[in-house]
């Protein structure tokens, strides 16, 4: 089994964004949407944060330990509004009492750099141009990445940030891929692309009445679920592509969904937890904000 090692790809992404930032006018800003303290909010907004500087972007943080529906209503409308904020994003969980996925549609879709606005999230469906959320983006790098390597094109420096890259559709092309999750920033969106990439794509969820029945005849693996060691040797096939999204902080440190050991001599890929996913949805979100920022000045030009 090898590992994509999300830390490295991440590493060269951020060094070709900081050299792409240097040029531009002025810095893109980042701005982030933050209710609660809890100590894993506190560290992936932390991480946002210094990833940014790390590449010359700015981030403006709204944060408070409580807010009202109304308030967070009136925020996402202020930010829509802010000419020096060029995306941003609400960081969940969010601890607010209501339906906080019926606030999502008023973010505007081209700040929408997480792909939460049900616009972008239907633009995917249609295959046309949206934001995806950057965890979704990052699980492509990863497809990417193992794309190249099986074609012996593989080098870091050359992968490709866009995600629209010829090996990744005819490496989906056909595959039987299996994604355990089903929410509206992970399982959903990334059903769509794959789909569209000649994918033929199964969500599996906590519903799903046999689990291993879909998982063993995969090519590829995608779970994201935050139970620990759920995905074992005996539910893959032979050299199955494990992308593994699950973060669970336990006393142990972080620990993803796959028990890597127990696939070790099965799987022919795996991303491992920590230093898989996670670095390349930060990368991907900085990427994204890249993005709005052309979006925003195009708009003005
Ligand atoms: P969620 O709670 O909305 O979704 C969890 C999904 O797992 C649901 O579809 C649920 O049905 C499924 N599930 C739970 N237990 C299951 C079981 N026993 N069998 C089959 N399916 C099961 O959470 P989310 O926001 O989509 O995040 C999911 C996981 O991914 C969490 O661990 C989260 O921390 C992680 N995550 C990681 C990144 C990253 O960048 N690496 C980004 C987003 C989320």
């Amino acid at each position: 089994m090898q590992l994509i090692n999300g830390n490295n790809i991440a590493k060269t992404f951020r060094f070709k964004l900081s050299e792409l930032v240097k040029q531009l006018e002025r810095p893109p800003r980042l701005g982030i949407i933050q209710v609660g303290n809890d100590e894993a909010t506190e560290i992936y907004v932390g991480h946002k944060v210094s990833d940014a500087e790390e590449v010359g972007m700015q981030t403006h943080v709204w944060k408070k330990e409580r807010a009202t529906y109304e308030e967070l209503r009136q925020i996402i409308h202020d930010f829509n509004r802010n000419e020096l904020i060029d995306g941003f994003l609400i960081q969940f969980p969010m601890p607010v009492d209501g339906n906080i996925t019926s606030l999502l549609k008023n973010i505007a879709p081209h700040k929408d750099i997480d792909g939460l606005n049900p616009i972008n999230l239907g633009s995917l469906w249609q295959g046309t141009e949206g934001f995806m959320p950057a965890t979704v983006r990052a699980v492509l790098v990863a497809l990417e990445y193992v794309a190249r390597y099986s074609d012996n094109m593989y080098s870091v420096e050359e992968l490709n940030p866009q995600v629209s890259s010829q090996h990744l559709s005819e490496f989906i092309e056909g595959k039987d891929i299996v994604i355990i999750n089903h929410s509206f920033i992970v399982g959903k969106p990334l059903a769509a692309l794959l789909v569209n990439l000649g994918g033929t794509v199964s969500i599996c969820h906590h519903h799903t009445k046999n689990l291993k029945e879909y998982t063993q005849s995969a090519d590829i693996v995608i779970t994201a679920t935050g139970k620990v060691g759920l995905l074992t040797s005996d539910m893959i096939s032979e050299q199955a592509v494990l992308i593994d999204v699950g973060i669970k902080q336990t006393s142990d440190g972080v620990k993803g969904d796959v028990d890597s050991l127990s696939v070790q001599s099965k799987a022919g890929w795996l991303t491992p937890v920590p230093g898989g996913v996670g670095p390349l949805t930060r990368a991907m979100l900085l990427w994204n904000t890249l993005e709005a920022y052309t979006l925003q000045n195009k708009s003005h030009a």
